[in-house]
């Protein structure tokens, strides 16, 4: 009987140097990168289509961003910049200046881009304590670190030769910053005095919680700084946020690689010096080395024998992470605000919800690729928890969907005075469920792990498994979550290839 299947496997089989997992930022990156070296790769996505937690959908004339919206970590000394430069993209962005207005229930926030700016509204909003000392050591703390993090491919270190690399005066001069890894963001806000504003600890909590996933009780202060002053370079993507992944999409097929959509990956294993990689609709694929964008906890189920034990040990250490639900709206008009990001504090409980406030994305006024003129698409996102959607019956489901729509609903339409006078006349919702069925992420866990100083950053999965020509990047693997970081987890695991 198994040999009968290897042979029907066999007949299908393809084989190519390096197969990629998913196209989302991740995957796309790691394609493009190895494509614009002339190395052959071939890419399996499940969906239909390209982004993954980038992705888009499309109704009638508007496009919706379905999850992430904003583009940070692209000035050329950063991991996404350097990644569009040494590839030659320039992908279409407006910078925001400001970069996020956040609607506090007692006041609004505008983050300006300029530190000095920024600093002059933290101190009028939130007076006590040494606020400028707090902002220009997280600035500091930012510059160093993006620095430091374009030297660093082979981290964390997966062998002794890692280790050796890291013996550099420039590294262990830097070697103080890791105590920011452990310890949390409360630590700065107490040296500085700001801790006892409760509006500011409610403001700080906000912006770490869609940042580094965690509050700053737990939130590593280092990790903490790059969160809490991207607002000074954020960037509205023309078109959705799936822009720029296409671009590095096209990058990637123009130099050879193949990419293919609608082929889940069900199983993947080790044959002789081979990894072998089947597929949801029969076909199979020997690779030299695999590169997987599919998170810790899945993989763990596509792997066997040492591989998947090693999965599961990660998917305990790593055992939590956030859901996410999502709404998209249409409005017909064009809202005046002075960014395309509003962070929305709640000022009362919305069932299901586990933040304490929401986030929109609101189509650029001039952003005819996402928009008909006079029409504006607004995402919207927020964190959940796992527990409360699975195993539930239809009607249990449906009631539950409905009940949280309603209520964000009903306090957008309250303090977004902005829409006011304008008709919605679209409202879909997406919930860990319907996360889960578009990207199979294992529980609907998006957003990566939280940063957390109990589980340093140094901790998370490394982009080399112990296993031959196995590779893991993506959101779920070192440094984490979000478009550069993920970005960056491809542009070291394809320095370690080339090294290999
Ligand atoms: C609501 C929300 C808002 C966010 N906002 C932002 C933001 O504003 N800015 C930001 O930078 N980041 C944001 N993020 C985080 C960011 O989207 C992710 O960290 C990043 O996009 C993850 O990219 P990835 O390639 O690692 O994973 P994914 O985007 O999940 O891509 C993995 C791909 O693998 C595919 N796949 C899964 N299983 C299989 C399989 N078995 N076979 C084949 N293919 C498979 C999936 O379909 C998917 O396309 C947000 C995330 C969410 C959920």
């Amino acid at each position: 009987m198994a040999v009968l299947s290897q042979a029907m496997t066999s007949a299908q089989t393809q084989s190519t140097s390096t197969l990629v997992l998913g196209a989302g930022y991740a995957g796309l990156t790691c394609a493009a990168l190895l494509a614009h070296e002339g190395h052959e790769v071939t890419l399996l996505e499940s969906h239909d289509t390209l982004g993954g937690c980038a992705s888009f959908y499309r109704v009638g004339e508007c496009t919706f961003d379905v999850g992430a919206t904003t583009v940070s970590g692209v000035v050329p000394t950063q991991p996404a910049g350097r990644v569009f430069a040494h590839l030659g993209i320039a992908p279409d962005f407006i910078k925001q200046d400001p970069g996020m207005l956040v609607r506090m229930p007692e006041f609004d926030v505008t983050r300006h881009a300029n530190v000095d700016a920024w600093t002059a509204e933290a101190e009028r909003r939130f007076p006590g304590g040494r606020q400028g000392a707090f902002w220009s050591e997280l600035y500091r703390l930012e510059q160093r670190v993006w620095s430091l993090v374009q030297g660093l491919t082979h981290f964390p270190p997966a062998n002794a030769a890692d280790l050796l690399r890291l013996v550099r005066p420039s590294l262990l001069a830097n070697a103080p910053l890791s105590l920011g890894l452990l310890r949390p963001m409360d630590v700065l806000m107490e040296k500085h005095g700001v801790h006892r504003n409760a509006a500011f600890g409610r403001f700080i909590n906000e912006q770490l919680l869609i940042s580094t996933q965690n509050t700053s009780g737990s939130a590593p202060y280092l990790t903490g700084a790059m969160g809490l002053t991207y607002p000074s370079e954020t960037y509205y993507p023309v078109g959705g946020m799936y822009r720029p992944a296409l671009q590095l999409m096209r990058h990637a097929t123009a130099r050879g690689a193949r990419i293919k959509f609608r082929r889940r990956v069900t199983a993947i294993t080790r044959q002789a010096d081979r990894w072998l990689v089947s597929c949801d609709n029969g076909e199979t694929y020997l690779a030299e080395r695999v590169v997987s964008s599919i998170p810790i906890w899945n993989m763990a189920r596509l792997t066997d024998e040492q591989p998947r034990a090693y999965f599961e040990r990660l998917s305990s250490r790593f055992d939590s992470a956030w859901c996410a639900i999502t709404l998209y709206l249409t409005l017909q008009g064009v809202p005046r605000l002075p960014s395309q990001y509003v962070q929305l504090h709640l000022d009362g409980d919305i069932p299901y919800v586990h933040s304490r406030s929401l986030f929109l994305t609101v189509s650029h006024p001039d952003d005819r690729q996402k928009t008909p003129q006079g029409v504006t698409t607004v995402t919207v996102s927020t964190h959940a928890q796992a527990e409360n959607w699975k195993g539930l019956s239809i009607d249990e489901y449906t009631r539950r969907r409905e009940l949280v729509r309603d209520a964000m609903v009903e306090v957008i339409q309250r303090r977004m005075h902005e829409f006011d006078g304008m008709e919605l006349s679209r409202v879909d919702v997406g919930t860990p469920i319907t996360w889960q069925n578009y990207t199979h992420r294992h529980d609907g866990f998006v957003g990566g792990i939280p940063h957390d100083v109990r589980r340093p950053l140094f901790m998370l999965p490394p982009n080399q498994t112990p296993f031959d020509g196995l590779y893991m990047i993506g959101d779920s693997a070192f440094p984490g979550q979000g478009m550069p970081a993920v970005m960056l987890s491809a542009w070291n695991t394809v320095a370690r290839i080339f090294d290999a």
